[in-house]
């Protein structure tokens, strides 16, 4: 077993070292004096600052965040099982940064693409001659009527989502219910969303937390799929199908949560049939997702029509990243409108693109760089044990570690990749060196 466990270590520590060390850019730097705006110092922002101030020497690199903490996003399912303390996912943004980069830490109110214009809270006006936008999303809570952000972490109310102390609140709420037992009670939203695999993930959590604790007899687990399917992928959601009854999960579909009353305990839901209300002693709340406001009221730059015209995120193609009506602008990560790539995994594949795609095109010369929708999703089934999902645009399955980590199969490795490689792969990310 030890020799067995040492052989896996080093396969993650290969796996992340072949996810970490893609190796310094190599590509050929083109001196300029354009001036880059990036909305949003996230995981894609930063990401790509790092990149281009080693990409284009003398380039004049703005970004606009108010948030003064980064937080990795991976890292709160992990807060919420209990296995890592709320700290794990905050540092500085300012730790990040370039420092020939210019952090402005305001955020932006408005977007003028045909002046080439950004307009910040503080009403302080930026030109530009490329813009980025990585704003992330916007966690839209008040479009479920009765919930707020402070419900979370009593009356049986937890949300992975919001932030590092709501995941820890979550735990605690999660714990007292596992203690006591009743209905547990998963959904998500019926919008596009960031890692969509993470509410399958704490229903799983919740279920081995039970299971632990030796109250799984007392703990009824319902969970509501927004559509007629737990996961977007066929062959993924045929799996995620088997478990579920394997794990004696009660399952319903086309059910979108529209309003939660927390001293009742009862979520109302939208169905075929009409409105229907659920009683829950244990809910992970997981919000609608939307762009960010400024992008979707703000600016012209999201799509006017299609399946990603409502929530405001953005026309770009979703290939070159590059905006399908004004060419000096990109969207990169959770606010870019493709049908795919709303994770931390896809901002690494996404933003040598976007380097690429804007250094080609002040060099005047094309750019060959793709993004084909990889998508990365390690889904947890219990402590211990995930399936390393990896797909892109076309419902792939596209293993990183083809012939060693087998996609759809709950493995110790697989679950390693996600406690340890991540974090490793996520930070070399950040400072563009993955
Ligand atoms: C619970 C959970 C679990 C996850 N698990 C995984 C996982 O296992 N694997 C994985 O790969 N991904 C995972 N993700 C997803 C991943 O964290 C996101 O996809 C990733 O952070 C997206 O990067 P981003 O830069 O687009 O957005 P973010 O990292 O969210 O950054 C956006 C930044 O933009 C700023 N901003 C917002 N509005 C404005 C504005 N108007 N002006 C200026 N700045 C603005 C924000 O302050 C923020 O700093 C998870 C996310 C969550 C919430």
């Amino acid at each position: 077993m030890l020799a067995n466990r040492r052989q896996f270590l080093a396969l993650v520590a290969a796996a992340s070292a072949a996810a970490t060390h893609s190796g310094p850019i190599q590509a050929q730097p083109v001196p300029t004096g354009a001036r880059i705006v990036i909305l949003g110092a996230g995981a894609a922002g930063t990401a790509l600052a790092n990149r281009l101030t080693a990409r284009l020497p003398g380039a004049r690199i703005t970004l606009l965040d108010p948030r003064q903490a980064h937080l990795y996003q991976p890292g709160f399912t992990l807060i919420a099982a209990g296995l890592k303390p709320a700290s794990y996912s905050v540092s500085m943004t300012a730790e990040w940064l370039p420092r020939k980069a210019e952090w402005i830490q305001e955020a932006a109110a408005e977007i003028d693409p045909e002046a080439r214009r950004v307009v910040t809270t503080s009403g302080r006006a930026l030109t530009y001659d490329f813009l980025v936008v990585a704003t992330g999303l916007k966690l839209d809570y008040e479009a479920i009527e009765g919930m707020s952000t402070d419900l979370i972490g009593s009356n049986g109310i937890g949300s992975v989502y919001a932030g590092p102390d709501q995941a820890a609140a979550t735990f605690a709420e999660m714990s007292r219910f596992v203690e006591k037992g009743g209905t547990a009670l998963f959904t998500r939203p019926a919008t596009e969303m960031k890692c969509a695999g993470a509410p399958l993930k704490y229903a799983f959590l919740t279920d081995d937390a039970a299971r632990r604790k030796g109250t799984r007899d007392k703990v009824k687990i319902i969970y509501a799929a927004h559509s007629g399917a737990f996961f977007s992928v066929p062959i993924v959601n045929e799996k995620v199908r088997m478990l579920f009854e394997d794990r004696g999960f009660e399952t319903v579909k086309n059910h979108v949560m529209v309003a939660i009353d927390p001293g009742r305990r009862i979520a109302t839901f939208d169905t075929p049939e009409g409105r229907k209300e659920v009683g829950y002693d244990f809910t992970n709340v997981i919000p609608p997702m939307r762009a960010p406001d400024a992008i979707r009221f703000n600016s012209p730059l999201s799509w006017q029509q299609g399946p990603f015209a409502a929530d405001g995120w953005l026309e770009v193609d979703k290939h070159t990243l590059r905006h399908l009506r004004y060419p000096s602008v990109f969207a990169l990560g959770d606010v870019a409108g493709v049908p795919k790539g709303k994770t931390a995994a896809s901002v690494k594949w996404q933003v040598p693109v976007v380097e690429d795609q804007l250094a080609a095109q002040i060099a005047g010369r094309e750019s060959t760089a793709r993004y084909d929708g990889y998508t990365s999703c390690p889904l947890i089934t219990r402590v211990g044990r995930a399936m390393l999902v990896e797909f892109d645009y076309k419902d792939n399955l596209v293993p990183s570690f083809p012939g060693l980590i087998a996609p759809l199969e709950e493995l110790w490795v697989s679950w390693l990749m996600k406690e340890i490689a991540l974090k490793a792969t996520y930070n070399a990310m950040l400072r563009g060196r993955a």
